[in-house]
């Protein structure tokens, strides 16, 4: 029986990853689920699940969850020092990272620091501590697994054996594919009077507000490739975007004797979550079985970076290196807030983020406080900005 703690439990990978504990109560068990502030939620999935800690982001919220729980078997914690403490407990096997954004970072390197295997859904951690991230997977002896479903896909397509982290050989092309969201045709011109509503409404994915934000700006694409540099080991240049509607092939893998492999299925997070989850054993994950005639089409093309800037400033952050693509993510994440709030505009998410990689001076990363204080730097200079944009 192996124990999972659930980082992120209440959101929606979260909730695939229950799915598939729930279909395999032989193999896991909940030892902790974690949420910010959806104490409902957490009390739902705590009489379910019936964890030994429950982890909830303010103690006004653990108050609640504690109240509405009574005398239940789960003990209720909050803040960040109990999520890492319940993702490095020795009796965890598994650490599921996916709490969105960069507050992910600290619990998500505790599951690390203590030689996990850690499940990552949580891309903004790697982007923003890729280098000190991976060397730490490697001190540690963690096991990484790829969530993400481009980086699952990859990782499937690489040869038996391949351990994340290290370059893999014969290996040509990395070909990351993305649905270019639901943008992916509008004329130019209407971006600017794009809402919140049209931009989280994914054609293919049913996932949390930011991610689908990310999405729709591409920027998902650009931290993706950012992940893939880091959990693979390969430069920028080695990794092709290629834009597929259907979301049927979630990547592919070139190798110097012309081979390509593809990881296809529904898109379905189940699927790389089984993988993972099971690794390197199959289990089932209740996703419908894909059906290719009835798909019948398959369609490609390039990524326009002028439609999609944030392409090519996450491409031009990792070449930059340093704190660059930290700068990069906590732009980001300030400007999608603030677009989801309604008090900026969508296409000013972009002109943020390279205002701010322009203004705010990369260093170079000796370690997490580095990493932090210009995480720090560029959120208040977002703030700054954010004043005069203010629609
Ligand atoms: P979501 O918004 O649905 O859920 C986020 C979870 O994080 C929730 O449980 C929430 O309670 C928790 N959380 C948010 N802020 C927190 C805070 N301050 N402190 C503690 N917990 C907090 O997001 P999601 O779509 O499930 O995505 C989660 C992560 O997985 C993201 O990093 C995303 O990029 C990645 N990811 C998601 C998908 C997908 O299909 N949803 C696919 C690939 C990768
Ligand atoms: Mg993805």
């Amino acid at each position: 029986m192996l124990h999972l703690t659930l980082l992120g439990a209440t959101g929606s990978i979260g909730s695939s990853t229950l799915d598939l504990v729930s279909r395999h109560p032989d193999r896991y068990t909940i030892y902790a689920l974690t949420a910010n502030t959806n104490v409902e939620e957490m009390v739902r999935l705590c009489e379910r699940f019936q964890p030994q800690f429950a982890v909830m982001a303010d103690t006004a919220s653990a108050a609640q969850l504690k109240f509405c729980l009574g005398s239940a078997t789960t003990q209720v914690l909050s803040g960040e020092e109990s999520l890492s403490e319940v993702a490095s407990d020795a009796e965890v096997d598994i650490v599921v990272a996916a709490i969105v954004g960069a507050v992910g970072l600290m619990p998500t390197l505790a599951a690390v620091k203590s030689g996990k295997r850690v499940l990552l859904a949580n891309k903004e951690a790697l982007v923003m501590a890729g280098s000190l991230f991976m060397d730490e997977v490697v001190e540690h002896g963690a096991t990484l697994l790829p969530v993400d479903s481009e980086h699952n896909a990859i990782f499937q397509c690489l040869p038996s054996g391949y351990g994340v982290g290290s370059k893999p050989s014969g290996v040509t092309k990395i070909l990351l594919t993305g649905s270019g969201g639901p943008f992916r045709e509008l004329a130019l011109s209407e971006f600017d009077g794009v809402t919140p509503e049209q931009a989280i409404a994914h054609p293919n994915w049913d996932m949390g507000p930011k991610i689908s934000v990310d999405s729709a700006t591409m920027m998902n694409k650009g931290l993706e490739l950012i992940e893939a540099c880091w959990l693979f080991d390969v430069d920028e240049s080695d990794i092709n975007i290629v834009l597929h509607k259907q979301s049927i092939i979630h990547s592919l893998v070139a190798y110097n004797d012309g081979s390509v492999l593809a990881q296809m299925g529904n898109p379905d997070m189940r699927t790389p979550i089984a993988h993972a989850l099971a690794w390197p054993e199959r289990i089932v994950s209740g996703v419908e079985p894909l059906d290719l005639v009835r798909v019948s089409q398959l369609n490609f093309e390039d990524a326009d970076e002028n439609r999609f800037p944030c392409l090519r400033l996450a491409r031009a952050a990792f070449r930059q290196g340093g704190t660059s693509m930290a700068i990069l993510n906590a732009a980001n994440e300030m400007a999608v807030e603030s677009f989801l709030a309604k008090q900026i505009k969508f296409v000013e998410i972009a002109k943020l983020i390279e205002k701010t990689l322009e203004n705010i001076e990369a260093q170079v990363v000796d370690d997490l406080q580095t990493i932090l204080a210009d995480d720090f730097r560029a959120r208040e200079y977002v703030q700054q900005q954010i004043k005069h944009l203010a629609v």
